[in-house]
């Protein structure tokens, strides 16, 4: 323990040195031109995760799978020629989600590594923090509604509360944005970590959904899927895995709302391309179009630079605790770490907000 505190508090300092500079270093990479759209690849690696986001030749690692996967998780790198990646981000402290990255981080230059401050006392976990602090990487600790560029692509990143009795609820949420369309990874994320995005009122809707926690029923409540309301669903799983997973009622709650689910136990990577509206997977050598449900409505606005504030009918500061309307004068000047967004009066009302005299929400 005494090691781990020493590690963590080594690991914040580290953290509070560079954050600005990940950030600001994260806004740079927009400058490169737009070229061949996004991609999310779901690299199997049998009963874990590991996500490559891909937009303008710049990537994003989401997990690198359990620590026997590294190997195949780099080689899948090099085999789209990933020469670097700007963020390597660990979801929460399991080891079929860190499990690899040691290799990942030894093997593939990285500029960031984004992470979430949960922490755990097995030794796998301890010798990566120990790693990554002795190579000096520069280490993200992101706040809600911190907004990273992978190339044209706006990555908002949900952090939770840390909650080290349930890890998975400590999974750093994802939602990337590309051309009026948005993937959301939710790590390990269960119904309570679903449930506290919800009332917080971060944005959640997308195109296509990574399912919390492997397709277990601990996750993807109906409430947080409606809300997402995707076109497509990703699992990613092993085959015959011990937990059963993906487990039946999310599969049967798939059906019910009538959205195709693509998994790596069944079809091995899928490469999921998003571009001009359109949905495309590719796996197993099959190129196949997802038709997109209405719901799925992620306008974003170029001027404000926002990815959430045309989504959201009400907009709240966090400082003042008033609520405008979305396009109410006053929300030009607030500062975006301070907007936090809201579905509904009611939702506004509850968490304590008063509605702005001006725009009369
Ligand atoms: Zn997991
Ligand atoms: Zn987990």
């Amino acid at each position: 323990m005494k090691l781990l505190n020493k590690l963590i508090c080594t690991i914040l300092a580290t953290a509070l040195c560079f954050c600005a500079v990940g950030c600001e270093g994260a806004v740079n990479t927009a400058n490169s031109t737009k070229t061949n759209g996004f991609k999310l690849h779901m690299i199997d690696v049998g009963q874990g995760d590991s996500l490559l986001l891909e937009c303008d030749g710049s990537y994003m690692l989401v997990d690198a799978g359990e620590t026997d996967k590294g190997n195949k998780v780099v080689e899948y790198l090099k085999s789209q020629n990933v020469s670097k990646l700007s963020y390597a981000v660990i979801t929460h402290p399991h080891s079929d989600h860190f499990g690899g990255m040691k290799k990942v981080l030894q093997s593939i230059p990285t500029d960031n590594i984004v992470m979430t401050e949960a922490y755990h006392t097995t030794r796998a976990w301890e010798s990566l923090i120990d790693y990554i602090d002795k190579e000096n990487f520069n280490v993200v600790f992101p706040k809600t509604n911190d907004v990273f560029n992978v190339g044209s692509c706006q990555v908002n990143v949900y952090s939770p509360d840390i909650d080290n009795d349930n890890k998975n609820n400590c999974s750093l949420v994802l939602r990337a944005v590309y051309d009026n369309m948005a993937v959301l990874l939710t790590g390990d994320a269960e119904e309570s970590e679903e449930n506290k995005i919800l009332e917080n009122g971060f944005n959640v809707q997308a195109d296509v959904l990574k399912l919390g926690h492997h397709g277990s029923s601990t996750s993807t409540s109906s409430k947080f899927l409606e809300k997402v309301n995707p076109s497509l669903a990703l699992i990613s799983c092993g085959k015959n895995n011990d937990y059963g997973h993906p487990h039946k009622e999310t599969i049967s709650k798939l059906k019910k709302y009538n959205i195709p689910a693509m998994r790596t136990d069944l079809d091995k990577t899928v490469v999921v391309s998003l571009c001009n509206n359109k949905i495309t997977t590719l796996a197993n050598g099959k190129e196949q179009t997802i038709s997109k449900s209405g719901g799925a409505n992620t306008s974003l606005s170029s001027e404000t630079n926002s990815a959430d504030s045309s989504q959201h009918r009400y907009i709240g500061n966090k400082n003042s605790r008033v609520f405008h309307l979305s396009n109410c004068k006053s929300i030009n000047k607030m500062s975006d770490k301070n907007k936090v967004y809201f579905d509904n009066r009611e939702q506004a009302a509850e968490s304590g907000y008063s509605p702005c005299g001006d725009c009369k929400p």
